[in-house]
């Protein structure tokens, strides 16, 4: 019966030639339990021994968990095929999650850490405030973000942080980066309608390389064709009022209330 597990690779042909087999023994004349105790054992040998010689894939839980795990599975027959003489590779490996460490941005296989750090492709790279969470200035309010956000971040509530530790909260639906760059170049122009250009220009900041963004939240598309845009407006009044940005503690005006009649 195990030879028949060696010499038949395909798993189904495997269960109907083993199952055959089993038939031939029963018809010889072979107790029948003794017969399915001997598949069973073929089928599912000796767990503790094969298990030591898995091995394991430490890793760190994320949402592409699953997909990693998936495409280890898939591909395993790779190394199977290529070192047929290494036991540990017969096996796939065995997946075990670490609890989360202070690992700083990508990490293996493009699992994401969260907070917020450059893209290290643009030119606002330098100006991201970065870290796991915002600290509003001037106070203790500390928050924790809650997903990974970069320069291309879109669909984005951020806040802007003025040298003088004044900020604004705004939404954008565009890349951040875009919108980071429109707002440097009011501030370089000394442009009065935009509050924290105004502000740049009321405090004597000299430039523009001094403000700072951060990414507070994303909004994902909705489901069952919710209006994301919508959803970014509420976040956007939402962070208004927890991090106190409207004037005269913030740089933040008004909201549009409009949206909630
Ligand atoms: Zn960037
Ligand atoms: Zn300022």
């Amino acid at each position: 019966m195990s030879r028949v597990q060696r010499l038949v690779s395909d798993t189904q042909e495997r269960g109907v030639q083993s199952q055959k087999m089993c038939q031939k023994f029963i018809d010889r004349g072979y107790p029948k339990n003794i017969v399915q105790e001997a598949q069973l054992w073929v089928n599912y040998p000796k767990t503790s021994k094969k298990q030591s010689e898995c091995i394991p894939f430490v890793t760190q839980y994320s949402d592409y968990s699953d997909s990693i795990v998936q495409v280890l599975r898939r591909h395993w027959y790779i190394l199977k095929n290529a070192y047929p003489t290494v036991n540990e590779f017969k096996l796939p490996p065995l997946i075990s999650y670490r609890q989360g460490k202070t690992i700083e941005r990508i990490t293996f296989l493009g699992m994401r850490t969260k907070g917020m750090f450059p893209c290290l492709n643009c030119v606002q790279c330098p100006y991201v405030h970065r870290g796991r969470e915002f600290v509003r200035p001037n106070s203790d309010l500390k928050i924790h973000l809650r997903g990974y956000y970069t320069c291309v971040s879109k669909f984005a509530v951020y806040v802007l942080i003025c040298p003088c530790g004044l900020i604004y909260v705004v939404e954008t639906t565009q890349m951040i980066k875009l919108r980071i760059s429109q707002q440097r170049s009011a501030i370089n122009l000394g442009n009065m309608t935009l509050p924290v250009a105004k502000n740049f220009v009321e405090k004597g900041h000299t430039s523009s390389d001094q403000l700072r963004f951060m990414v507070l939240e994303t909004i994902p598309p909705q489901k069952r064709g919710g209006d994301q845009e919508l959803k970014l407006k509420k976040r956007e009044v939402c962070w208004i009022n927890k991090l106190n940005s409207l004037y005269p503690a913030g740089l933040n005006r008004d909201y549009d209330f409009f949206l909630f009649i």
